[in-house]
């Protein structure tokens, strides 16, 4: 991807920015992000993603300081590779579980309590930007927890998350460019194996706020498994309307398996979720209603899985916590870390 369609790429991946696989092979930059979360309008479009090409991956972009949307988006990361990624995930779950039902899988690992996620934080700056205080990353968790947690309105998903470590590193070509870089910082900085979140900020763009990968990418390249949002995206930033912290949710939305509740627009089978109303395209604004498919049900505006403002944002749905905590058996969780994700050890020793 060269540097002048980075902005645009992650826009589109987050927007739907939909990288396909073939587009990633010819970006020449080997990058194979998962999902991008677009701030602004505009900018975005199906062809505008495409001719972003940011491998396979999940933009989802900033808003503009100068248009407060987040920006309409085709179609994410596209139906071959939602149907590559859930026949995957399909063949896994039947191998260990003998079946690809993920309520049943959801039993099977019935758990005492809810998944305990530790993150690893990474704070990139230039030396004077960037330069979060622990406070705020603990902030950033806080709002991890309270999302997931289903504390603003939305169902429980049984995930929580913990800080196991910040860190910080002066490098103002990282800080500046963290989608064309992503590949050098991880190598240097990522911690842990699969069950391991390593949360990156650092100066996405202006377009874009923050990007991801999803659980399945974690086999071929651990070493950039991980998050990656706006250092100005955090509780009490400066992006506002994207000042909350839920960029880092919706972003972690994906790094956990869920796709946008807008995936695949009116056809089935959607984002893979039962219980999220389909939606044929991205949320801008915070309408009030919105009812794009014929299917049953209102568009799911206030789903972290959309794109409206961080204010507009506020729930989870107890399917997509299913389909949380049955991924994580698949790709994360400590079976899943038995096997082929030992891989992980090449992305370097846990401090
Ligand atoms: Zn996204």
């Amino acid at each position: 991807m060269s540097a002048g369609s980075a902005a645009r790429a992650r826009a589109a991946a987050g927007g739907g920015g939909a990288v396909r696989p073939a587009d990633a092979a010819s970006s020449g930059a080997g990058v194979r992000t998962d999902c991008v979360r677009p701030a602004r309008g505009g900018v975005t479009g199906p062809g505008a993603a495409r001719a972003g090409g940011a491998a396979g991956a999940a933009l989802d972009g900033l808003a503009g300081a100068a248009r407060r949307t987040r920006g309409e988006d085709g179609e994410t990361v596209g139906r071959a590779r939602v149907e590559a990624m859930e026949r995957d995930l399909r063949a896994r779950l039947v191998a260990r579980y003998g079946t690809s039902d993920l309520g049943a899988v959801d039993r099977a690992e019935r758990r005492a309590g809810p998944l305990r996620v530790p993150v690893r934080f990474h704070v990139i700056t230039d030396g004077t930007e960037g330069a979060l205080p622990d406070a705020v990353a603990g902030r950033q968790v806080d709002a991890l927890n309270v999302a997931y947690g289903g504390r603003r309105g939305g169902a429980d998903t049984r995930v929580a998350f913990h800080l196991a470590g910040i860190d910080r590193t002066n490098n103002p070509t990282w800080f500046r460019e963290p989608k064309q870089q992503q590949r050098q910082l991880k190598r240097a900085l990522r911690r842990g194996g699969p069950g391991v979140l390593n949360l990156y900020t650092a100066a996405v763009g202006s377009d874009v706020l923050g990007f991801s990968t999803f659980p399945e990418a974690y086999r071929k390249e651990p070493v950039l498994d991980g998050v990656v949002v706006d250092y100005r995206s955090v509780p009490g930033g400066t992006f506002h309307p994207y000042d909350l912290g839920f960029t880092a949710v919706h972003e972690i939305g994906h790094w956990l398996g869920l796709y946008h509740t807008f995936e695949n627009g009116c056809t089935p089978p959607g984002d893979q979720v039962d219980d999220t109303p389909y939606e044929a395209s991205a949320t801008n604004g915070c309408p009030m209603r919105k009812d794009t498919c014929p299917q049953p049900g209102d568009d799911p505006v206030h789903n972290f899985m959309d794109y409206a403002p961080d204010a507009c944002m506020r729930e989870f749905t107890a399917g997509q916590g299913r389909r949380v905590r049955a991924l994580w058996a698949a790709y994360r969780g400590r079976a899943a870390g038995s096997g082929r994700g030992r891989a992980a050890r090449s992305v370097g020793r846990d401090r």
